[in-house]
C-alpha cells in the first residue's frame, strides 16, 4: 500500500478530441526505435471500440478479489504506426496524400471509429475519452508479473515497469483489463504510462496535463482536500472510475459528458439526454446518476448568479490550479 496516491481527474466535458495529450506524451516518451506503435495516451470516440480495438472484451483485472483470465492484444489490436506517401507526392507527381503503399491498414488505427459514435440522427452523439495507465491501487498487471518488475511506488503510488527484470512475458498485458501496456519488440520488454514521474518529481505536473488546450486534466493527490482531485472524487463525487467492476482500483477519474436533450419525431425537446445515461452507467457505474445531477445543478446555480465552487473548479479560471501541488 503506497503511503499517498497520485491521481487524475478528465472532465469528458471539456474534451474537444485534438490529441494534443497524445502528441505531448508521443513526444516526450516514446520516440525510440521498438516504440512506434506505443500512445501511452490514447483519445477515442465513445460509443466505440477503443484503443486496444474492443479492449473492454479482452478480460484481465479481479473479480471478487481473484484475478480472472486475458486475452493479450496484438500489434495490430493496437493498430501499427502509419506510414504517408509523401515521397510519392513531393518527387514522385502523385497529386494525393494518403496512407503509404499497402493501404496503411495495419489492423486498426488509434481512434478508428472517430465521430461515428452511436444513435440515429436527429439524436445522433458521441463525445471523447483519453486514457492512460489508471496506477490502480489493486494492480493486476503487478500481480501477474513472475519477476517482480513491476513496482508501485510508496510515495506516490506510481505504477513502473523496471526494464532491466522484465523478461518479455507479458503476462501483465493479459492482466490489465485496460490493456494500457505495450510491448517493445526490439528491446523484449513490456513498457507503459509512467505518470511523468521524472516531472512529478520536480514538482510538475504530466505532459497530457499541462498540454491539454481544453483544461481537462487535473493533476494531485488523492487525500489532498485542499487539491482538486479530492474535492471532484471526495467531496462533489462527480469524477468517476472507468469500469471499477474491474477491481482494479484506478486512480484516473472522469466526470461523465452532459448532452442536449433527445428530439421526439417532431423534432422537439424530451427529458431525455441524447448519450443514454444507460451507456454512461455502463462506463462508470450507477454514480453516474448523482454526478450528472450534481453539475447540472450547480450550473444552474452559475447562470442564475450564485457562486458555486464546482463550477470555478471545473471552469478551471486559474489554470495552474488545476495540477494540485504539482504547479511548477
Ligand atoms: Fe497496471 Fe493496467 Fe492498472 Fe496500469 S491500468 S496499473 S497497467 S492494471
Ligand atoms: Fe485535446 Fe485535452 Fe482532450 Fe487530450 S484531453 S484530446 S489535449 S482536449
Amino acid at each position: 500500500m503506497s503511503k499517498r496516491q497520485v491521481a487524475m481527474v478528465m472532465d469528458l466535458n471539456k474534451c474537444i478530441g485534438c490529441q494534443t495529450c497524445t502528441v505531448a506524451c508521443k513526444t516526450l516518451w516514446t520516440r525510440r526505435e521498438g516504440m512506434e506503435h506505443m500512445l501511452w495516451n490514447t483519445v477515442n470516440t465513445q460509443p466505440g471500440a477503443g484503443t486496444p480495438h474492443n479492449f473492454e472484451k479482452m478480460g484481465g483485472g479481479f473479480k471478487d478479489g481473484v484475478a480472472q483470465p486475458g486475452i493479450r492484444p496484438t500489434v495490430e489490436d493496437f493498430g501499427k504506426a502509419w506510414e504517408f506517401n509523401h515521397k510519392d507526392v513531393f518527387f514522385g507527381g502523385k497529386s494525393d496524400i494518403s496512407l503509404a503503399a499497402d493501404g496503411g491498414r495495419h489492423g486498426k488505427g488509434p481512434n478508428w471509429d472517430e465521430d461515428q459514435g452511436g444513435g440515429e440522427f436527429p439524436n445522433s452523439h458521441y463525445f471523447y475519452m483519453p486514457r492512460i495507465c489508471n496506477h490502480c491501487t489493486h494492480p493486476a498487471c503487478l500481480e501477474a508479473c513472475p519477476r517482480k518488475a513491476i513496482t508501485k511506488r510508496e510515495e506516490d503510488g506510481i505504477v513502473l515497469i523496471d526494464e532491466d527484470r522484465c523478461k518479455g512475458y507479458r503476462f501483465c498485458q493479459e492482466a490489465c483489463p485496460y490493456k494500457k501496456i505495450y510491448y517493445n519488440e526490439m528491446e523484449g520488454v513490456s513498457q507503459k504510462c509512467i505518470f511523468c514521474f521524472p516531472r512529478i518529481d520536480e514538482g510538475v505536473t504530466t505532459a497530457c496535463s499541462r498540454q491539454c488546450p481544453g483544461r481537462v486534466r487535473f493533476v494531485g493527490y488523492l487525500d489532498d482536500p485542499e487539491g482538486p482531485i479530492w474535492k471532484l472524487v471526495t467531496k462533489w463525487k462527480v469524477a468517476l472510475p472507468l469500469h471499477a467492476e474491474y477491481g482494479t482500483e484506478p486512480n484516473v477519474f472522469y466526470v461523465p459528458p452532459l448532452s442536449p436533450p433527445k428530439l421526439d419525431e417532431d423534432g422537439n425537446a424530451t427529458d431525455e439526454p441524447r448519450i443514454p445515461t444507460e451507456y454512461l452507467v455502463s462506463l462508470f457505474g450507477d454514480g453516474v446518476h448523482h454526478a450528472l445531477e450534481t453539475v447540472r445543478r450547480e450550473q444552474d446555480k452559475s447562470r442564475r448568479g450564485e457562486p458555486s465552487e464546482l463550477m470555478d473548479l471545473l471552469i478551471a479560471r486559474k489554470w495552474l490550479d488545476m495540477f494540485g501541488p504539482f504547479q511548477k
